[in-house]
């Protein structure tokens, strides 16, 4: 039975290990991945995409391993150089990771669409896997904290995930649309995949911008998720420490509990799967940290192999 093309869902560090995993053990032609653009802000006059940019650098093979954010054999004269005029130095930009802020914001101001410039960027670099923002619209997450709401980025970066997470928003959503290419993506999907990132702020941005979720649900896809917590820890990240503060289990089980009916099938880590027993979709148990190349080309297999079986 052929498959048809794969439509990954992702934010940046998690999300990016598997879709290079799906990258490599799929045709190009075959894997579209939607990245979450929530995260993104507009900083030091520049619009800046961290997941975008993120999986652009991954799949390019040009990712940092050692932070698994920004560029490999980066340096920082930018960065020197502003703190030493008393600019703002929080948001760690890197020479050569400003280049392309600075060329993605000309071409925005020209009138461009970010899923256009996106597109573009990737095969520049080579990239054959075809990335697309879940919106051309302006999405931000924010977070209410106990002092109020506050921007993600100043959230997520500026305090270090510090504050105690009440809820999120995601402001300009209800009004965003789909970009280009992703919802005839995901009527078209053979198996859609939910890859191991932060639920709440890397897949429900996607899922909160209008006519997503209906279009997975719609496909008839089987859509399987993985967890992005082995034994209670996350990974790398505030995905924990937010689900306890949002009143949920920090567990395997709660993140797919808030997926919900969305799930066909999930894979989670070994040690998780009898907790996992019991609820609605399909379990696979599989080592699903991904520390090497291989464990991500293993991974994905894992998760084609698991929509392969749940397809009807
Ligand atoms: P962000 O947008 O950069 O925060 O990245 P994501 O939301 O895509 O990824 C963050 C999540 O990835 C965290 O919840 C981590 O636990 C998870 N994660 C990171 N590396 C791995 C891994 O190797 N395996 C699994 N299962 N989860 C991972």
């Amino acid at each position: 039975m052929t498959r048809g093309p794969v439509v990954a869902l992702s934010g940046g560090v998690g999300g990016a290990k598997l879709a290079l995993g799906l990258s490599r053990v799929l045709p190009a032609s075959d894997l579209t991945v939607i990245a979450n653009t929530g995260d993104d802000f507009e900083h030091l006059g520049l619009s800046i995409c961290p997941d975008i940019d993120t999986l652009t650098y991954a799949l390019a093979g040009l990712d940092n391993p050692a932070t698994g954010w920004g560029r490999r054999d980066e340096t920082w004269s930018f960065m020197d150089s502003i703190k030493a005029l008393g600019g703002e130095d929080w948001f760690r930009l890197g020479d050569r990771d400003l280049a392309v802020h600075v060329e993605r914001t000309r071409r925005l101001r020209s009138g461009e669409a970010l899923s256009q410039i996106t597109i573009d960027f990737a095969a520049r670099l080579g990239i054959g896997v075809r990335i697309l923002p879940m919106s051309d619209d302006p999405v931000r997450t924010r977070v209410l904290s106990d002092g109020g709401w506050i921007d993600f980025q100043d959230y997520f970066v500026r305090q270090q995930c510090r504050p105690v997470v009440r809820a999120l928003s995601f402001d300009g959503a209800p009004m965003s649309q789909p970009a280009p290419g992703v919802i005839q993506a995901l009527r078209t999907a053979g198996a859609i995949v939910i890859c191991p990132s932060n639920p709440f702020i890397s897949i429900e941005p996607i899922l909160a911008v209008p006519g997503i979720r209906e279009a997975i649900e719609a496909s008839g896809a089987p859509v399987v998720a993985v967890s992005p917590i082995i034994g209670g820890k996350a990974v790398k990240g505030p995905t924990a420490k937010m689900m306890a503060e949002l009143g949920m289990d920090a567990t395997a089980l709660g993140v797919a509990l808030r997926y919900g009916d969305l799930l066909n099938g999930y894979v989670v880590e070994h040690e998780d799967a009898a907790d996992v027993a019991g609820f609605g979709a399909r379990v696979t148990a599989a080592k699903t940290l991904m520390q090497s190349l291989e464990d991500r080309e293993a991974l994905a297999r894992v998760v084609l192999e698991a929509a392969d079986s749940l397809r009807r």
